[in-house]
């Protein structure tokens, strides 16, 4: 795919962030992106790396109303030896195109669209931060952008890749997370859109992770919207539960996202010598396991935290405590393993890491 790049002049680029340790997530972006247009008959056309700036659609434009509109995540990371790394960026792309086929929208050449993502990485390696932890956070979007009110797939789309430079999610140490087990609202159902990444998926869930966030949790955790009883996922992450020398996570059944994560931490885990099992899950039996201190340790998995311990479970208005709010051994050990593999600070034996450059 040819790309036709647009060179900055120096008064045009912005400031670079002074503290990488005050990143925070996602609101600082780039100087450039990247964008390409889609029409029916034409196919994909106009690739470019140009100046980040504000879009101009039709106010009738169909991701306005009916939400045609997919997403991805994941991190270029600042190696130990000035390597530009992206981790498993196939797997994204993957997942891209499995979610357009889902909304009816177009897919992209793989190849085509993991080279999008490279040439804007390194067109803008100077916003890669290099503290530790820290990471650049890469969006990759598609919006439906013709400019009509029926309900039908759009006949024409942007692709658009934005990055951002980010904090590292734990500077003050791991802090085991308070979740709040949510019983009436549900965020998917087997047959709908919840094991694709659009932007519809997150609207739905905001009214009850806006509740939680008022009585103090961070997150909710979900249950399977027919009978409220098996564990879904949490927020953006994935949900593994720790028996011993035994990881659980939740099969994936239609209604929940194929993290990443998730999967390279399944690998991972049994590569180091852990049994893992997907299956549905009950509350009942964490609950049972945290009881009889079967349950050892619980955490969530995703690209911007990579494993999130959790400290606690609220459900049905009693607070059930894991491993005494502390970080365990197996959590501890598979985020130092998957995060040293992300870096580069130690082999990689599955091929995950891709070098696109150098600093
Ligand atoms: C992106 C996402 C995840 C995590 O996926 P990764 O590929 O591991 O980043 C989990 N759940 C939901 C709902 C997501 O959108």
């Amino acid at each position: 795919m040819k790309i036709l790049v647009e060179n900055l002049s120096e008064e045009e680029l912005k400031p670079l962030y002074e503290d990488p340790n005050q990143l925070g997530f996602g609101r600082i972006f780039t100087d450039r992106m990247f964008t390409m247009r889609y029409k029916k008959g034409m196919g994909w056309t106009d690739a470019r790396i140009e100046k980040y700036k504000n879009f101009s659609f039709d106010p009738s434009s169909c991701v306005y109303h009916y939400s045609q509109e997919i997403f991805e995540g994941l991190k270029a990371y600042a190696g130990a030896e000035g390597q530009i790394l992206l981790f498993r960026p196939e797997q994204n792309v993957k997942r891209m195109n499995r979610s357009a086929e889902r909304l009816v929208m177009p897919t992209i050449p793989e190849e085509d669209m993991l080279q999008a993502i490279e040439e804007l990485v390194v067109a803008e390696k100077r916003w890669i931060p290099k503290a530790p932890g820290t990471s650049m956070y890469i969006r990759p979007t598609m919006v439906a952008t013709e400019p009509f009110l029926g309900v039908h797939p759009s006949s024409e789309y942007l692709f658009y890749i934005i990055l951002s430079p980010v904090g590292a999610y734990y500077k003050e140490g791991f802090q085991p997370v308070k979740l709040y087990v949510e019983d009436t609202y549900v965020r998917a159902v087997v047959g709908g859109v919840g094991d694709i990444k659009t932007g519809g998926n997150y609207a739905a869930s905001l009214l009850a992770g806006y509740k939680a966030q008022q009585m103090g949790f961070s997150q909710v955790l979900w249950l399977d919207a027919c009978q409220h009883k098996y564990i879904e996922e949490v927020g953006s992450m994935n949900m593994f539960f720790v028996f011993g020398n035994k990881l659980v996570t939740p099969a994936l059944t239609g209604s929940i996202l194929p993290g990443i994560t998730r999967a390279s931490i399944l690998q991972l885990a049994q590569h180091l010598g852990y049994e893992t099992e997907e299956r549905p899950i009950s509350i009942d039996e964490v609950i049972e396991g945290i009881n009889q201190g079967t349950l050892t340790e619980a955490f969530g998995s995703g690209t911007a935290a990579v494993i999130s311990p959790v400290g606690s479970l609220y459900f049905k208005e009693k607070d059930y405590v894991i491993n005494n709010n502390q970080v365990g051994p197996v959590t501890e050990k598979l985020y130092n393993t998957l995060v040293d593999i992300q870096y580069g600070r130690t082999v990689d034996p599955f091929g995950w890491v891709r070098e696109i450059g150098k600093l």
